[in-house]
C-alpha cells in the first residue's frame, strides 16, 4: 500500500575519489512521497549539498514538508509544516569515532528518507492544531465543537488559544 520508500537512496560513492574540497548542490522536491516505514511527506523540498572532507563527507542542507498528524485539541487529523536544516557528517569506517557517528554505507549510497525523516520528526510541533481557531472536543461528552455546540459549553470555548 501506498508509495514504495526507497525511492531516496542517493548514491554517494562518486564522491569518495574526489578531492578534498570537492562539493555538488542538489536538490528534490516531491508532490508526495513516503520516505521511510512510517512516514508519508506531502511537498518535499530537500536543497542540500554533498562535501567531500578529510574524515568523510559533509551533508549540509534544508529539508521541508507537511506532516500528518492529529490535532491536540480535537484529535481530527491535522497537517503542519514542518522545516528543518541538516547537518551531518558521514565517515569512513576507518574515521568513526563513537558509535552514535553515522557511517558512509558500504554500498555508496544514502537513504535520504531516513536523514529527512529524522530531521524532520525532530522539528514538529508537540501541539500541533487542526486549525489556529480550533474549539477542541467537550470534556464531558466528547462533542467536537467545532462541528457542533454541546449541552455542556453553552457555547464557551473549553480550552484557552
Ligand atoms: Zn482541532
Ligand atoms: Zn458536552
Amino acid at each position: 500500500m501506498g508509495t514504495p520508500y526507497n525511492a531516496l537512496k542517493t548514491n554517494i560513492g562518486f564522491m569518495l575519489n574526489k578531492p578534498i574540497g570537492f562539493s555538488r548542490d542538489f536538490s528534490l522536491a516531491y508532490d508526495e512521497i513516503r520516505i521511510s516505514s512510517d512516514l508519508e511527506v506531502r511537498n518535499l523540498k530537500s536543497d542540500y549539498r554533498l562535501s567531500r572532507t578529510q574524515e568523510g563527507l559533509l551533508f549540509q542542507g534544508t529539508v521541508s514538508g507537511e506532516i500528518d498528524t492529529q490535532c491536540a485539541r480535537c484529535l481530527e487529523p491535522a497537517s503542519v509544516q514542518v522545516k528543518a536544516e541538516i547537518d551531518e557528517i558521514y565517515f569512513f569506517p576507518d574515521r568513526v569515532h563513537d558509535e552514535s557517528e553515522q557511517v558512509i554505507p558500504e554500498d555508496g549510497y544514502i537513504d535520504l528518507g531516513n536523514v529527512f525523516r529524522d530531521y524532520l520528526l525532530l522539528e514538529m510541533p508537540i501541539n500541533s492544531l487542526c486549525k489556529p481557531d480550533c474549539k477542541g472536543i467537550c470534556t464531558e461528552c466528547g462533542q467536537n465543537l467545532n462541528l457542533a455546540e454541546c449541552e455542556h459549553t453553552n457555547g464557551r470555548i473549553i480550552f484557552d488559544a
